[in-house]
């Protein structure tokens, strides 16, 4: 896997995010065409937020919507994970800090996505106290360079908004708020067709249908991911155990039975 802090064009396409069309709207807007169309934002001067929060419960998608951007937009993506800029740096986490805008600014039209935010911005005179109030200051500093963080859009993610310093959500920090729910039993379906796009699935199957079904509810897009995962399994052990292999000339697929067995499996 990469390291932490590379910088490259991620391959997660739109279509691999099930639902969120709000949300991409709002991103198309907001830093997609920014990027793609930029004089078009200079002749009207239109002026917009560079720095997002994306908020909610885990495994729902922050992570797979900002790749989903930066592949749009054609720009590069930086991910940093809050808690490992703390670790990792101990006593030098404020030149960490400033050491990734650099990165960033200079693969520009970056998108600069630190999940796990929180991690660097709890609120001061909390955890942590001292060492995460330097951090902090620095990356309000970074931030509020926003004049000479020309293509550099910073997203943020984090399942605990609460915990965040609210010096941080202040206009041209990270100003804008989007919320990213738990998928209801619409949104579920379109998660499941998205993780299903290259799979060999049988044309009995229903996703949407699945999506809808009470043993879906409450699951997240990584718990569907995990309920794909394990259908797909099953149709593959079937496969094996059937000892026709390669030389079949059936062709094999994930059936309404697989998906059965996975949703009790994950329930
Ligand atoms: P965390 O808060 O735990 O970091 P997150 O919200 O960033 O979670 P992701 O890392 O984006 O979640 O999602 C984890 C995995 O779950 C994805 O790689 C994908 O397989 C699946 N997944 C989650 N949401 C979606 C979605 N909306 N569409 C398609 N797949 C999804």
């Amino acid at each position: 896997s990469r390291r932490e802090g590379f910088s490259a064009i991620p391959n997660v396409k739109w279509e691999d995010v099930g639902g969120l069309d709000l949300l991409r709207k709002e991103f198309d807007r907001y830093i997609v065409r920014r990027i793609t169309h930029r004089e078009d934002y200079a002749e009207f001067g239109v002026d917009l937020e560079t720095g997002f929060l994306l908020y909610g419960p885990p495994g729902c998608g922050k992570t797979l919507i900002a790749k989903a951007i930066a592949n749009e937009a054609g720009a590069n993506f930086i991910h940093i994970k809050g808690p490992e800029v703390l670790n990792k740096y101990v006593g030098e986490s404020e030149l960490a800090v400033r050491t990734i805008f650099s990165r960033a600014r200079t693969c520009a039209p970056c998108i600069l996505f630190f999940d796990e935010v929180d991690a660097l911005a709890t609120k001061r005179g909390t955890e942590g106290g001292w060492v995460v109030g330097r951090l902090l200051n620095q990356l309000l500093i970074e931030l509020d360079g926003a004049g000479q963080r020309k293509g550099v859009f910073v997203i943020g993610a984090t399942n605990r908004p609460k915990d965040m310093d609210p010096a941080l959500l202040r206009p041209g920090r990270f100003g804008k708020l989007l919320y990213v729910p738990l998928p209801g039993p619409e949104e579920r379906g379109l998660i499941l067709k998205a993780l299903a796009r290259n799979k060999p699935i049988d044309e009995d199957v229903d996703l949407m249908d699945i999506g809808r079904r009470e043993a879906c509810e409450n699951l997240s897009g990584a718990d569907l991911a995990a309920v794909i995962n394990e259908a797909a399994m099953a149709a593959m052990e079937e496969k094996h155990v059937s000892g026709l292999g390669s030389y079949s000339m059936k062709t094999w697929t994930i059936k309404a039975a697989h998906f059965e067995q996975a949703l009790k499996k994950i329930s």
